[in-house]
């Protein structure tokens, strides 16, 4: 494998300061990342999945750096309200009663929906993926902590956190307090319990109603109920990446910042400013030491959404006849704090782009028989493998990435026109640069492989290759609708036939 030097260091957009910034982990070469995970009562759509496809393309880039990563995905399989405000159903239990399942079954199901859509889009798997019933334990023990520093209240429906408590809530949305009040007020979603102290307050413990049993109920010293939503993803990264958890404890002054926090842009204002809340109160150091928000999926300019009833799933691609890694090429061509626009037109556009690529990379595994240079003379490779990762670590511009890989394509191409100049490149070093881009982009170039010829059409082949040398056209070309019948194509090239299969 070719190693080329990279030059630039990676800058990031933190939503935070709303700048961008040199990425550096907190403690040596490791990150430790943190990922909101899915609200497991419905199936990933799409928008979801372009916010997963973003955090795994932000991994990938942290591991090409030279970054060891750590990444924790929580579960969501209980506490998310329908409602923002801390009222209405459980998602998951409203979505059991329609399926007449139970909510185990409901998480489970849609869960395993989920794995399977990362396995398809080629997204590498966090090395923690946490459910969020699993730890009912800890969330009562945090909880317990922010109770005896003076933090919560209690309601007839709950334990509230009181964001007056800190000075700077809310600092994610860049609002003050007193704005972000305003706000929520004038916004329509946000119901305001009269017992609630600031319309900010939110719940970290629910009470099961009176005289209903509920299916997602665990007992705590404040009374039967179950978390909010919240409080998971605050613990739960906690737990795994803030160092600061021993034997069924949490230490908050041990608290390490976290390197990395994130999920689409819908989580800054309430889910993760309370995350914020919830942990600063207690650690007094900075939750994560970057904000990574992904813009959404649309579709002609409305959010695609499991509320707005226009989700549109991965199987929904593959009907249409489109391979889900189009998906993944389709992402990486807008920039992922930019909307996406979704259509079944530009679906067939990346389609198209990625086919052209795996032909391109077919290519170059067939003239490395013939072209064996290590080094390729015809032009430098480095201004392309620096200007691929300038790109990418100018906060992921991966439109920009995606044209240097097609900058290599055509100067590659126009090269082999040119006679002279031929004989000085070296497929073989274009093919490593274009694995190394793939480390990023992940668009699978490693499954393109040369297709394996049945013996009976090498033969045909090679039969049509004396009847070309005796200059027997026509027979010849009959042998070429010979071996076109038996699914594969003769295509006449300075290397010799080469043989391609159709459809493939
Ligand atoms: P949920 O399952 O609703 O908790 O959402 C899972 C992730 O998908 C969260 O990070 C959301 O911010 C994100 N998300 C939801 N809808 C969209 C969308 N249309 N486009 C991009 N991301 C989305
Ligand atoms: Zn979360």
């Amino acid at each position: 494998m070719i190693k080329y030097q990279y030059f630039s260091m990676l800058y990031l957009y933190n939503s935070l300061s709303r700048k961008k910034e040199i990425f550096k982990p907190v403690k040596d070469k490791r990150v430790r990342m943190y990922t909101c995970g899915p609200t497991v009562y419905a199936y990933a759509h799409l928008g979801n999945l372009r916010t997963y496809l973003a955090e795994d393309l932000l991994k990938r880039a942290l591991i090409f750096n030279g970054y060891q990563v750590k990444q924790v995905m929580n579960i969501t399989d209980v506490g998310h309200l329908v409602s923002d405000a801390d009222s209405g159903e459980d998602k998951i239990e409203l979505a059991a009663k329609k399926e007449k399942k139970t909510s185990f079954e409901i998480a489970d199901f849609y869960t395993e929906y989920f794995f399977s859509a990362l396995k398809k889009l080629n997204i590498i798997f966090p090395e923690i993926t946490a459910k969020a019933t699993d730890h009912i334990k800890d969330y009562i023990n945090y909880i317990k902590l922010l109770e005896e520093k003076g933090f919560t209240y209690f309601t007839s429906d709950g334990i509230y956190f009181d964001t007056s408590k800190l000075k700077d809530y809310g600092k994610l949305t860049g609002q003050s307090f007193k704005d972000l009040s305003k706000n929520l007020k004038a916004g329509a979603r946000i119901e305001f319990s009269s017992e609630k102290k600031n319309i900010t307050d939110f719940a970290l413990w629910k009470f099961s109603p009176q005289n209903v049993k509920r299916e997602m109920e665990w007992d705590s010293p404040w009374g039967k109920g179950f978390p909010g939503w919240h409080i998971e993803c605050a613990v739960i990264s906690l737990k795994y990446l803030g160092n600061c958890f021993q034997n069924g404890k949490f230490y908050p002054e041990k608290f390490e910042t976290i390197d990395i926090h994130c999920g689409g842009i819908d989580h800054i204002p309430i889910h993760h400013t309370n995350e914020i809340a919830e942990v600063e109160s207690l650690t007094k150091k900075p939750m994560a030491r970057f904000w990574f928000h992904v813009n959404f999926l649309v579709l002609k300019e409305t959010r695609m959404g499991k509320s707005e009833g226009n989700a549109l799933l991965i199987e929904d691609i593959e009907k249409n006849t489109f391979s889900p890694l189009a998906f993944r090429y389709l992402s990486l061509t807008t920039h992922y704090r930019m909307p996406l626009e979704f259509s079944f037109e530009s679906l067939k556009g990346a389609e198209n782009s990625l086919r052209e690529i795996y032909n391109f990379i077919e290519n170059c595994l067939w003239e490395k028989k013939f072209l064996k240079n290590k080094q390729n003379k015809a032009f430098s490779l480095k201004k392309y493998s620096k200007d691929f990762e300038e790109a990418i670590n100018n906060d992921l511009n991966t439109p920009q990435a995606l044209s240097v890989l097609w900058n290599l394509i055509s100067r590659y191409n126009k090269v082999k026109k040119d006679q002279k100049k031929i004989s000085q490149l070296s497929p073989s070093a274009v093919y490593q640069l274009l694995l190394s881009f793939d480390k990023v982009l992940g668009l699978d170039f490693k499954k393109i492989k040369l297709p394996k010829i049945k013996k009976e059409v090498q033969s045909m082949v090679k039969e049509r290759e004396n009847l070309r040398k005796q200059k027997k056209w026509q027979a010849a070309d009959n042998y070429r609708e010979k071996i076109k019948e038996k699914g594969y194509l003769v295509e006449d090239t300075i290397f010799g036939p080469r043989v391609t299969k159709i459809n493939e």
